[in-house]
Parts: C-alpha cells; structure tokens; sequence
C-alpha cells in the first residue's frame, strides 16, 4: 500500500460512479424528449421550443458533469486541477494521477 493508495481507489471508484451518473442524466432527458415528442399534438406550436429547450438541457447537463469529472484534488498538497490540462500530473507538487507515492 503505498501513501495515497487507498485514496486513488476511491477516487476510481466515483469516477464509475461519475459515469453512471451521466448516463442515467442522458438517459433521463432521453425520456423526457420521447415523452415530449409522443405528446406532440398537445403542444402546437409550442412544440419545437420544448424540443430545443430538452435538447440544450441535455447538452448542458452533460458538459457539467464531464466538466466535474475532469477535476482532480491532489492527495498530496490539496491542489484542484483539471485532468487532461495538466496531462494527469498535479501543477503543484507533481504527483501523478494515480501515483500512489510522492
Ligand atoms: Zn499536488
């Protein structure tokens, strides 16, 4: 076990979390625009603004939660950076994601 083993274990396992996150989001907003779209009588002319307002709900949805999912909390030194940003190395301490000693 090395010093932050334990932690990058659980940082792996929100990451799935994260993932199913997100697809349960899509999946939901999904089933939001069927429901809207088999409605689509009942909405007229309101329609296709429900439609887009769905479709950027989704996208915004999606482009928040893959944006959290990129931040990283170094173990090391408490620095929050952005994962691919910094090609998975702290800019602080240089502690590599998942390097499990400094
Ligand atoms: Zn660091």
């Amino acid at each position: 076990m090395g010093k932050h083993t334990a932690y990058w274990e659980n940082y792996s396992r929100a990451q799935v979390r994260g993932a199913l996150r997100m697809s349960g989001v899509i999946l939901a907003w999904v089933f939001v625009l069927a429901l809207l779209a088999a409605g689509h009588d009942a909405f007229g002319k309101a329609f296709p603004w429900l439609i887009g307002a769905g479709l950027v709900g989704l996208a915004a949805t999606t482009a928040w939660l893959a944006m959290r999912a990129q931040k990283v909390v170094c173990p090391e030194c408490a620095t929050t950076y952005t994962r691919h940003k910094w090609g998975g190395r702290c800019p602080h301490c240089g502690l590599g994601l998942l390097q499990q000693d400094p």
